[in-house]
């Protein structure tokens, strides 16, 4: 458990955050001081998340809000009420609601793909815009948005073409909404995870996942709370002169 306090008084909106990688995201934000907005798409996992966090240092509180990041109307109103609730918005976001909807690219129905386009790709860009746009209305000095990519999207995964599509995208709008963006002091950065132990690995058969520990050099999957870390780090001003960045997190899977 982190003991510092770099992230005190930061409002961090987690999407995805009722489960696995955003879960862990809540927790370790809270655990360094930050206020967090838990939102999902599950109410009820949303309140188990918040259920399990410290109470922030800086008295404002954690929320759990309801969301469809693939919904515009959704993101909106997440945003009022994330408004209505602290009286400013976060400066922080995590981009953690994701998808997998997976069938060989043969097979492949056209809402299979683009629902995962929808929210892993449409929702991380939904999200992006609606931080940014409230950040720079406001005049804040600084912001970081972190969207949880996957080292699939650079490497393609068999049964995923959909999945790594949305993966490879988020890496481009990160690069570029880190590009448009450095001048309102806002920062964008990926974090690439590996094969982490969550509800959306846990419907990969065995033999896959065997067949993939044996390719990891650390030789096991990952913990979300390894992803966490990471993103703690890029939320914090430790990563002050990082944008624009995608940071692997795969036990050295895939390396070069
Ligand atoms: P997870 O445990 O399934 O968590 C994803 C969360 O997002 C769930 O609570 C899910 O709710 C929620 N969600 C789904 N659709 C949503 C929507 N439209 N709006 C808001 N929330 C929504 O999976 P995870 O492994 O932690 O994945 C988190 C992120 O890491 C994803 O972006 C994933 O692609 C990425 N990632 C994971 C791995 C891995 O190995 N686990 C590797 C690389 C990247 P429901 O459960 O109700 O659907």
């Amino acid at each position: 458990m982190a003991t510092s306090t770099r992230l005190i008084s930061r409002l961090t909106l987690v999407t995805g955050g009722g489960s696995g990688i955003g879960r862990a995201v809540c927790q370790r934000f809270a655990s360094e001081g930050a206020s967090v907005v838990v939102a999902d798409i599950g109410e009820e996992s949303a309140k188990d998340t918040l259920g399990t966090l410290p109470n922030d240092l800086s008295g404002q509180g954690h929320m759990v809000a309801v969301v469809d990041v693939s919904s515009k109307e959704s993101v909106k109103r997440l945003f009022t009420s994330i408004q209505t609730h602290y009286f400013h918005p976060p400066s922080v976001c995590v981009n953690a609601a994701g998808i997998t909807q997976d069938d060989f690219l043969l097979n492949m129905a056209e809402d299979q793909f683009d629902k995962v386009i929808q929210v892993n790709l449409k929702g991380s860009f939904l999200v992006t815009q609606a931080v940014a746009q409230a950040l720079v209305a406001c005049g804040a000095a600084k912001g970081s948005i972190i969207t949880v990519g996957s080292i699939v999207g650079k490497v393609g995964n068999i049964g995923q073409a959909n999945y790594t599509a949305s993966k490879a995208g988020v890496e481009g709008l990160t690069r570029t909404s880190a590009k448009e963006l450095s001048r309102f002091g806002i920062r964008c950065n990926c974090v690439l995870p590996g094969f982490i132990s969550t509800a959306m690995t846990d419907k990969v058969p065995e033999k896959v996942i065997s067949k993939i520990k044996s390719l990891v050099p650390l030789e096991r999957m990952g913990e979300p709370a390894e992803v966490a870390d990471v993103c703690a780090f890029l939320a914090s001003d430790d990563s002050r002169y990082i944008t624009g960045a995608s940071i692997e997190v795969t036990g050295g899977l895939f390396i070069g």
